[in-house]
């Protein structure tokens, strides 16, 4: 997946995080910030290991990894009394695992790994053309990305407007208190 983690990301967190109007924002941080994550280990694969290493074997694309990741910083919390902000690890694993997913569609991704090493993929992007991105971008899979971010741009423009709308509602309000005041 190239350019639709980020899109996705909003899209899932948007979802997860409508109804909760005072943590709206920062769900929303926690959740593109999260979205995105894993690709952090292409600055590893480039300038670190010299792209011996498929950046999708990393522990950074192991979903066991970040589900023990999330269960022991769920455990911290729990035991610090910070039970609220757990929500916000949801958050983040929710998204960490749309883009495994994501990925997984026409990547491998080691879904068992350590426990097993199957690699699970939807789709076989076929090797046809050079450079190796051409391959993907004119892989009809690209067309599904290209869907996510149209979907992504139309609810963020709906979310824009009922934003506006509402502090016009509340503008509103408070001027009618004034002139009854
Ligand atoms: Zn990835």
């Amino acid at each position: 997946m190239f350019i639709a983690h980020l899109p996705a990301g909003y899209l899932l967190t948007h979802g997860i995080a409508r109804k909760h109007d005072t943590i709206r924002r920062r769900a929303l941080t926690v959740g593109l910030i999260f979205s995105v994550l894993p690709d952090l280990d292409l600055l590893y694969f480039y300038f670190a290991d010299g792209r011996r290493t498929p950046h999708h074997d990393y522990l950074t694309h192991s979903p066991i990894f970040w589900l023990g990741v999330a269960a022991l910083t769920a455990a911290t919390l729990i035991l610090a009394g910070r039970r609220r902000y757990i929500f916000f690890v949801w958050v983040a694993l929710a998204n960490v695992m749309m883009h495994l997913f994501l990925d997984s569609i026409a990547a491998d991704i080691r879904w068992f790994h350590p426990f097993a090493e199957t690699r699970f993929n939807l789709v076989e992007v076929p090797a046809r053309f050079e450079p190796w991105y051409l391959n993907f971008i004119l892989h009809w899979t690209f067309a599904a990305e290209i869907a996510i971010c149209a979907a992504a741009l139309w609810v963020w423009r709906l979310q824009r407007r009922r934003n506006r709308d509402r502090r016009v509602e509340g503008n509103a309000a408070v001027g009618t208190e004034r002139i009854h005041a």
